[in-house]
């Protein structure tokens, strides 16, 4: 059973970082101009043969030359008979620097016709031989200097425009964005409210004498709508709004942050009252000094500025900066100090209501079949973050508009989730043993969540593989749980093993396809063990062990504080669980072999079945869970 996470990336549209990238056009037309010009002096595509000069005097006292040509120190000779100036009796030598007194008198002796050229090239030739070289140089020069700038973002200025600050300016009718299409958030909004209204009416708190904000710092997992809130928060105030992404400050060259910064805080000040929206401002507000993510220096100055900026604000500007992080824990603490971002919003992944609030907002604007209930996904995509569900519904109208429907329907939504649950769909099984043993496995995951009384409906299975995983076995939370009961947890093992029990059962032996299932069923086991104090050996004890981050799912070390002895203890305790379970896994399904079958033998035939499906192939055995 693969995990439910969501993988999508955010499509967040303000990510997109210029790519320096290095130009070969320039240097590639250079080197082909400079080998044909080389070919060009060579001259003719077959050189002709280079001989000594005694070599071409004797030719000439053997009559077997014609004509020579005299260019400086350079004979150039045609044999008897030499038509072409390819023809191979054409030959090459050279005078020796000494004057030879007696070549001269010998080559009329033989009736040797003699030409002399200039050694002089004509005078177009060297005067481009003499310009082409500055052409280039000026043509690269100005070049980079033209990619340099359009990645610094600066209209004009030449090589000066570094500093232009590169932030987006949205005047108040470009945004388009109100409070309405930001579904959720409800205690965020709360928040935000206040900041509109002194935008709307700045003077009326400044007779009051009331403490304005400053800096909002929004704080939460990506895509759980930051720059759709902040952008919201311009629209509701009507104020011109500047976007700009931390990581576009870092530039190479040191100073050019803090100048952007400078640049785009004084013309909000000019458009007061504004808002300045900074994303991912952790790339430049990371604990200071601590030699991580390199480019300290233009990190440092460039955060140095941005606080300078916000604890010079007068009383007259009435300009407020959000910023967004989903990296809270790295964050300067002195960004958080009384009249810089004091205020904290945090954004929460969605919960169910939230999620239906989205998926509507999102589905207003789209003709939408009667048959789908937007509840009912709303409770299936738990994990998902507002991005996520925007997708969500876009894969849908992307596949109805596939095949060219008029509403997009159930099965538009059916592939959509699946898609983003576990990728698209993979290569089809043509071996069936492999599609009789996935059958058997996914059956058994669900015949045994089916069978457990406080586990989740079973809302999918199928034996289509998509994504890394051969085939999956869907449960629905009815609702979004913040409370585990260890009753459920150790079903929740046991479903974990039910596929590989299954095979086992059915075909005597087991396989590879259950490697996921049981890494997932020993985290768990030991997480019971170790954080939750479900097990009696150990008792209620803590014993940290690697953390995954909260927001970004990577390990987090911690550090092992217990003894060797425990260390066993708790792998022997784990082990003792899965195993355990794994026994009372296989129990369950030889009692309810019958199942089994049916339910694989259905699998088999069908590939996938949703929850009414299942209910109807299973008819009267349904389990009443
Ligand atoms: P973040 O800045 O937190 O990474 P965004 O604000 O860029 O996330 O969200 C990306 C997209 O996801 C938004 O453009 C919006 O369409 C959708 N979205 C996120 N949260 C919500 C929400 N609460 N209501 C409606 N749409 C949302
Ligand atoms: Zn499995």
């Amino acid at each position: 059973m693969p995990e439910q996470q969501p993988n999508q990336p955010s499509n967040d549209e303000q990510k997109k970082l210029p790519h320096p990238v290095f130009d070969w056009r320039p240097l590639l037309f250079t080197a082909v101009l400079f080998i044909s010009y080389y070919m060009a002096t060579l001259g003719g595509a077959t050189a002709p043969e280079a001989i000594a000069y005694s070599a071409f005097k004797e030719m000439v006292s053997h009559g077997q030359v014609s004509s020579i040509t005299l260019k400086g120190k350079e004979i150039r000779g045609a044999k008897i008979g030499a038509t072409s100036q390819k023809d191979a009796r054409y030959f090459t030598s050279m005078l020796p620097d000494i004057d030879d007194p007696t070549l001269i008198p010998l080559l009329e002796q033989h009736h040797v016709e003699i030409v002399a050229k200039s050694t002089e090239s004509p005078l177009w030739l060297t005067m481009i031989i003499s310009i082409v070289p500055w052409i280039l140089i000026f043509a690269l020069f100005a070049y980079s200097n033209r990619a340099l700038q359009s990645r610094m973002g600066g209209n004009g200025g030449g090589m000066f425009g570094f500093s232009k600050s590169k932030a987006k300016l949205y005047e108040k009718m470009d945004i388009g964005i109100t409070f309405d299409e930001v579904a959720g958030l409800e205690s965020a909004k709360i928040d935000l409210r206040e900041v509109i209204e002194y935008l709307i009416q700045p003077e009326k708190f400044r007779k009051l004498g009331a403490s304005l904000p400053r800096g909002i710092l929004m704080m939460g997992p990506p895509g759980t709508g930051k720059t759709l809130l902040a952008k919201a928060t311009a629209a509701e105030a009507g104020v011109p709004f500047f976007s700009v992404s931390g990581s576009e400050f870092i530039e190479m060259f040191v100073g050019v942050g803090a100048s952007r910064v400078r640049d785009m805080f004084s013309e909000a000040r000019e458009k007061s009252p504004s808002l300045i929206f900074i994303d991912e401002i952790d790339s430049v507000g990371r604990v200071r000094g601590t030699g991580m993510g390199g480019g300290n220096d233009e990190r440092e100055q460039t955060l140095n500025q941005i606080l300078a900026e916000m604890d010079g604000f007068s009383t007259d500007d009435a300009v407020v900066v959000l910023a967004a992080t989903n990296r809270p824990d790295v964050l300067d603490p002195a960004l958080m100090r009384p009249g810089r971002f004091d205020r904290k919003v945090t954004l929460e992944l969605p919960q169910k209501k939230a999620r239906l609030k989205i998926l509507g907002v999102h589905s207003r604007k789209k003709p939408i079949a009667n048959d789908v209930d937007l509840e009912h996904y709303a409770a299936r995509t738990i994990g998902y973050s507002g991005a996520d569900l925007e997708n969500f519904v876009n894969e849908a109208a992307l596949h109805a508009a596939r095949f060219n429907k008029q509403e997009i329907d159930h099965e538009d939504f059916e592939y959509a989730h699946d898609k983003i649950m576990l990728g698209s769909v993979g290569q089809e099984i043509i071996n069936n043993d492999d599609k009789k043993r996935i059958a058997y496995h996914e059956a058994g995951h669900a015949i045994t969540a089916l069978l457990s009384p406080n586990s989740d409906a079973v809302t999918k299975i199928t034996i289509v593989p998509r994504g890394r995983s051969l085939g999956m076995t869907e449960t629905l939370p009815s609702e979004d749980r913040v409370n585990y009961l260890q009753d459920f947890l150790e079903e929740r093992l046991r479903i974990l093993l039910g596929g590989r029990c299954a095979e086992k059962l059915a075909l005597g032996q087991v396989s590879t396809g259950a490697a996921d299932d049981l890494k997932q069923c020993t985290r768990l086991a030991r997480r019971m063990v170790t954080q939750w104090g479900m097990n009696e050996k150990l008792g209620p004890v803590n014993f940290p062990q690697h953390e995954e981050h909260p927001f970004l799912g990577m390990e987090m070390a911690q550090p092992k504080d217990f003894s060797d002895h425990t260390a066993r203890l708790i792998d022997e305790e784990v082990q003792q669980l899965v195993s355990r379970s794994e026994k009372e896994t296989s129990q369950l399904l030889s009692d309810n072999r019958t199942l089994l079958d049916i339910l694989a033998n259905a699998l088999l035939e069908q590939e996938t079945l949703e929850h009414d499906e299942i209910k109807k192939v299973l008819g009267d055995h349904y389990p009443m869970a």
